[in-house]
């Protein structure tokens, strides 16, 4: 097969922003290969939509604040709308020992530029979101510039600036492992279409990255998790405007999407297999008693189950993002793990990883933080009280 300067292996969110930062950089020659037969198949088509820079970390703020800048300009930019609206990011504390953490999460979120981030009680939850039962929570955060994003405009916008740029983009084609020269520098790519020579690879495979990298004899600490969505049947109980109202404890969320209520909460519920999408009807009930407690009206609405999804989180150790060269293998770049916050950080992770195999450095922000080997090193980033 004809040769590339770069193969991005993977075609979800990630992928197609590196491929738009690399060609916006005056790359020619990108190709884009991915085993599904079309866009958003991966975990991209799978986001529920949330964007917010409320984090407990700097690194993660910072990531936050550079992609929202670049969702605000993403219509000139790229020619599309992402979809972002500040409806705001509403976190719950239950117990003083959570407004603990989403206090100090906050001093983290102002150090690094989220001034507008701040703490409520119990009568501005009243207000913010009304339909939360009265007396669940004793306070909270509220960030009004967070809120949501529209995943699959955002990937599809990056793919067609990154084809209007020259990039090739070739879906259906898997990729099977590579050939590796004796200083461990990967020379082509194998896949079931054949074989593609290369300067550089670039590892955007999602939840899948652990499984890819191993093909290069690189460790790569990414596992699926999977994660689940509740839809109700569609009614108009809540306001579309309501801001994403998560509960800091248990991680149980909602929003209003497409005229349905969507109810989240990270429990994997039972699955048998690691890369298993299905959707757990035991969990299903779990997630409605849940929302029927914390918000009363939505006792009168059923989770319609066939518009109930799952699919997958790329969890890295940290559940911080993994960005950089693959350790043992210069060429092999990985832009990995992002742990279920990859649409919203995309931009910048696309944008910072085009920097640093353009100028073997990072300038829009340091994200050293977010080196491959600091797992290796012992330095991971400090467990998070957010999710
Ligand atoms: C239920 C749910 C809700 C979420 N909600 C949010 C949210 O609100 N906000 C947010 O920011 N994020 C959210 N996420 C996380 C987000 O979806 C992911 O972080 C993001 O989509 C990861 O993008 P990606 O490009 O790395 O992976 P993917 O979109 O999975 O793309 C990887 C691609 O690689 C391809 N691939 C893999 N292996 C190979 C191979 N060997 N050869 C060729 N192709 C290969 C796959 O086909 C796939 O298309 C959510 C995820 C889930 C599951």
């Amino acid at each position: 097969m004809k040769p590339a300067a770069v193969v991005i292996v993977g075609a979800g969110v990630m992928g197609a922003s590196v491929a738009y930062h690399l060609t916006a950089r005056g790359w020619r020659d990108v190709l884009v290969l991915d085993r599904s037969g079309g866009p958003g198949r991966g975990s991209t088509g799978a986001a529920a939509g949330g964007f917010r820079a409320q984090y407990a970390t700097a690194i993660n703020v910072r990531l936050s604040l550079l992609a929202r800048e670049k969702f605000v300009r993403f219509k000139d930019e790229i020619g599309s709308d992402p979809g972002y609206q500040p409806a705001g990011y509403l976190w719950l504390a239950t117990t003083p020992a959570e407004l603990d953490i989403l206090r100090a999460a906050l001093r983290v979120q102002w150090d690094a530029g989220l001034y507008e981030a701040v703490e409520v009680n119990a009568d501005d939850i009243a207000r913010l979101s009304p339909a939360v039962a009265p007396g669940v929570a004793l306070g909270g955060t509220f960030c009004p510039s967070d809120g949501y994003i529209a995943p699959l405009r955002i990937l599809d916008g990056y793919l067609a600036a990154a084809r209007r740029h020259g990039a090739r983009l070739q879906w259906g084609t898997n990729v099977t492992g590579f050939r590796v020269d004796g200083s461990g520098h990967i020379v082509s790519v194998e896949t079931d279409g054949g074989r593609i020579e290369t300067a550089y690879v670039i590892n955007a495979a999602g939840a899948w990255a652990a499984g890819l990298a191993q093909c290069a004899g690189v460790p790569v600490p990414v596992t699926p998790l999977r994660r689940q969505v509740a839809a109700t049947v569609p009614c108009t109980l809540l306001p579309p405007q309501t801001p994403m109202t998560i509960f800091a404890g248990d991680g149980f969320h909602f929003r209003v999407r497409d005229g349905r209520v969507l109810l989240l909460w990270p429990s994997p519920g039972v699955s048998g297999r690691p890369f298993d999408i299905r959707v757990d009807p035991e969990w299903l009930s779990a997630v409605a008693r849940m929302a029927h407690q914390r918000v009363p009206a939505l006792r009168t609405v059923d989770v319609d189950a066939a518009a109930s999804w799952a699919g997958l989180y790329e969890m890295s150790p940290d559940k911080h993002a993994i960005i950089g060269p693959a350790p043992g293998c210069d060429n092999l770049y990985l832009i990995n793990g992002s742990s279920g916050h990859g649409v919203m950080h995309a931009p910048a992770l696309g944008a910072l990883l085009a920097e640093l195999i353009t100028d073997a450095r990072f300038s829009s922000l340091d994200a050293t933080a977010l080196r491959p080997s600091r797992f290796a090193e012992g330095a991971p980033n400090p467990a998070s009280g957010l999710l």
